[in-house]
């Protein structure tokens, strides 16, 4: 395992953005080297850290503490992986950071490498300094595949005695306070029909026409919810949203499909409960099979949940979300239409969570990513707060 050493004297943001982006740590690939790099980074200012290994030790979590380890302090959480950039028209090399104008780009510039680096910064500040609250770095893999990676380290963070008091999570935000976004089941229906030659298709159970019909009952339930008086103003979409997103079934014209499969997912705003949204549709389901199988009694239609991670609902008058105001010096909140770490903190560790962090998601997961550099010093001032919070 490559451990850089090099010293970074003095360890500027950009620097350090410039060493991240340079680790392609795409979810499918490993992200143990940038790992290590944090780690050697973080050894050489005298900061311990602990790692949570997963496959066979391609891809860790980390977790360190700057500062006193027998009191709880402030959790800085984020991502390590990128999104692909496969199929993206790049003007640049996406695994290089490049200047241009007042942005840097590259993969994870703004989702989230520019945090992690602004983090790093703080780093090297605080181990300069005496703290009397810790700050605590929680950097995880595969979040971009439906935050698994992170899942580990919070079995870790369940067993210690003392927990961090807070979580600030840096997904871009434009460093604007978001104290929720929704939680969301990503969910596969298997149709199982009756194959035959298509001459006879009304002798037969069509695998796709079933899958059809469940899709039917997905939108009538988001009609349901969009006509229902469940509301949360702070989304851009104010409401639970359910959606299709791949289908798959069939293997030629002149043969009645027996097997397609329909992926689909619930969003849910706090007040809805994904799980009653998801068994209201697997009722339907069985009302849909119920009447095929008096004739065909291999009609089928599956459900079967693929991920689930929870919504993030923080109150607005949280001690998180005062303590990030003096921060940031700003009172304004939103909330965010992606999801993150934060709901599985909340709800698995009970831990006060806000998201904030630089530059805007308008630029992740895109061609030609970049993050303002503008953000980055707004990031770094919001770092520099925290430590004098700290100390
Ligand atoms: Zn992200």
């Amino acid at each position: 395992m490559g451990v850089a050493r090099e010293a970074f004297e003095p360890a500027s943001t950009l620097e350090l953005l410039d060493r991240l982006i340079a680790f392609p740590t795409v979810s499918c690939d490993p992200n143990r080297e940038l790992i290590e790099f944090v780690r050697g980074f973080l050894v050489e200012r005298g900061i311990a850290s602990e790692l949570y290994l997963a496959e066979r030790g391609r891809k860790a979590n980390l977790f360190a503490t700057l500062g006193p380890t027998d009191r709880p302090g402030i959790m800085l959480s984020g991502h390590t992986d990128v999104v692909p950039v496969e199929g993206q028209a790049w003007s640049k090399d996406p695994f290089r950071m490049t200047l241009d104008g007042e942005k840097a780009f590259g993969r994870g510039a703004a989702d989230m490498k520019g945090f992690l680096a602004c983090s790093l910064r703080l780093a090297h500040e605080a181990a300069r300094r005496e703290l009397s609250i810790p700050i605590h770095l929680a950097f995880s893999h595969d979040e971009e595949v439906g935050c698994l990676g992170v899942r580990s380290m919070i079995d870790g963070l369940a067993l210690r005695r003392v927990r961090p008091r807070f979580a600030i999570v840096g997904e871009p935000t434009s460093m604007r306070i978001a104290t929720g976004h929704k939680g969301k089941i990503a969910a596969r229906a298997t149709c199982c029909g009756v194959e035959a030659h298509s001459a006879l298709a009304p002798r037969s159970l069509n695998a796709i026409h079933l899958a059809c019909e469940f899709v039917a009952a997905v939108r009538d339930q988001q009609n349901a919810i969009e006509q229902g008086a469940t509301r949360d103003g702070a989304y851009d979409v104010p409401y639970t949203t359910l959606h299709v997103g791949r289908i798959n079934g069939g293997t030629g014209l002149n043969i009645v499909p027996n097997r397609c499969t329909v992926d689909f997912e619930i969003r849910n705003i706090a007040d809805d409960d994904a799980s009653a949204i998801l068994g209201r549709l697997a009722d339907a389901a069985a009302r849909l099979v119920a009447e095929r199988r008096r004739i065909f009694p291999q009609a089928d239609l599956r459900i079967d949940a693929l991920n689930a991670y929870p919504g993030l609902a923080t109150p607005a008058d949280a001690e998180v979300v005062r303590f990030m105001s003096d921060l940031v010096a700003c009172e304004d909140l939103t909330k965010v239409a992606f999801g993150t770490e934060g709901g599985l903190f909340a709800e698995r560790l009970c831990m006060p969570t806000v998201v904030c962090g630089p530059g805007s998601m308008d630029q992740g997961h895109r061609a030609d990513e970049f993050i303002a550099l503008q953000q980055i010093d707004a990031c770094d001032r919001m770092m520099d707060r925290l430590l004098q919070a700290c100390l």
